[in-house]
């Protein structure tokens, strides 16, 4: 029955004059995603409206699920577009839309017109009533209510007339790209996915760095933050995914700091690296997973003395959220099966028993000066040697 989809975007309407570079951002993604479908669309803008026309057979349900991940998209409303033969025509196609749409006919509706086009010869009102009696006549079940319809059904007399009484709901947020980039760190675990993804939904593209530690943390752990990766980038658009071998710094710290402090050390060496990395590719921040007090690492004081290695700002969308909202999240978006997948974590080998959960910034800062002779070559080291991967 529906050949077109509707697009109905929020926040990117109301972007004055850079308005159509939000819009263009839009169509752009609309497009990468239809493109991962069976189908072929055509997508196009008209008049403050974003339609996305099938041009081949497709499949509903799976065109329907590639828009969702659409950041910017609000509402996605499958539309029955006709041309304009007159009155007659237009309820003709209305009443067939309605006895498809609806095959259970036990419930109230309201039409609800409007003409972008005035030289339409029926007002809004008009139609409204019209179109109406003809609903009633055709299926008497039906009844009307002007309040709190069930069902809202739109007739908007553009060039074409659209008829739609469905609106989908969009992930909402900001087109990807119209915000500059940023450097996620992506571990296996439950929170970066989730935040790497809340960043997107701004608008903002994302780089991603892994710290991988052979052969304490294996190929199957790589391939999981691979995974994760594909499944923010269903979102994101393609990500550049950084694996940094981080053994050797890591065994460095090991061996000359206390090991209470490992943890915060390891931390300030993981900020480093990313950005330095995110530097090289144009990235203007750095995303964590971060929330406040969830592990000894992420107390104020451990968060503290992580940021200040730091210029770049650190984004840390889940900082508030308790454990839970953030497992409900990565069910929402999909990522949550991956991420508890048991495969270990180059954080969860060198932990102490006892980790500081206070650390006190000059005594970190002192003991960082025990890596002064070799920090400098093995830093370089990780860097040179790190492996780009392109998930599309
Ligand atoms: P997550 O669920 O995201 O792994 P976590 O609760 O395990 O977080 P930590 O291990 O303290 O918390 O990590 C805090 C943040 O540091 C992570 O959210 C992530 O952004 C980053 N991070 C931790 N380990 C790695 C890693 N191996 N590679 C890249 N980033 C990491
Ligand atoms: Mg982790």
């Amino acid at each position: 029955m529906y050949k077109a989809f509707l697009i109905k975007y929020g926040e990117i309407g109301v972007k004055g004059k850079n308005r159509y570079l939000f819009e263009d951002a839009l169509v752009r993604q609309i497009r990468y995603a239809l493109k991962k479908t069976d189908g072929e669309f055509e997508v196009t803008k008209e008049n403050g409206r974003i339609y996305a026309t099938a041009v081949s057979d497709f499949d509903f349900d799976e065109a329907v699920e590639a828009l969702k991940t659409v950041f910017g998209i609000i509402g996605i409303c499958p539309v029955v577009q006709i041309e304009d033969n007159g009155f007659d025509d237009l309820a003709d196609t209305v009443i067939k839309y309605f006895d498809s749409a609806y095959p259970d006919k036990h419930f109230s509706f309201k039409v609800n017109a409007r003409r972008a086009r005035k030289n339409y010869p029926m007002d809004s009102m008009e139609i409204n009533m019209e179109m109406g009696g003809r609903l009633l006549d055709a299926f008497p079940e039906l009844s009307v209510d002007v309040h709190n319809p069930d069902v809202l059904l739109q007739i908007e007399i553009r060039n074409k007339i659209n008829i739609y009484s469905t609106e989908i709901p969009g992930p909402g947020g900001m087109p990807v790209g119209t915000a500059g980039k940023a450097m996620l760190l992506l571990s296996g675990g439950i929170d970066s996915p989730v935040a790497g993804y809340m960043v997107a939904k701004r608008g903002v593209e994302l780089e991603a760095t892994y710290f991988h530690a052979p052969p304490y943390t294996s190929e199957r752990a790589k391939q999981k933050v691979i995974d994760l990766a594909k499944l923010v980038a269903k979102y994101s658009g393609p990500i550049t995914l950084n694996v940094v071998n981080f053994t050797d710094i890591q065994l460095a710290i090991y061996e000359k700091c206390p090991h209470d402090e490992l943890t915060i050390i390891m931390r300030r060496y993981m900020m480093r690296i990313a950005e330095e990395l995110g530097k090289e590719s144009g990235c203007l921040g750095l995303v964590t997973g971060e929330s406040i007090g969830q592990v000894a690492s992420q107390t104020m004081h451990s968060l503290y003395c992580t940021n200040e290695v730091c210029t770049m700002p650190v984004f840390r969308p889940v900082i508030g959220f308790d454990k839970q909202e953030i497992i409900d999240l990565s069910e929402k978006i999909g990522t949550y099966e991956t991420s508890i997948q048991p495969f270990e974590d180059c954080c969860t080998i060198f932990v102490a028993k006892h980790p500081v959960t206070k650390p006190n910034l000059n005594i970190i800062q002192r003991d960082e000066h025990n890596l002064d002779d070799c920090i400098d070559e093995l830093f370089k080291t990780a860097i040179e040697t790190t492996e780009k991967i392109r998930i599309e």
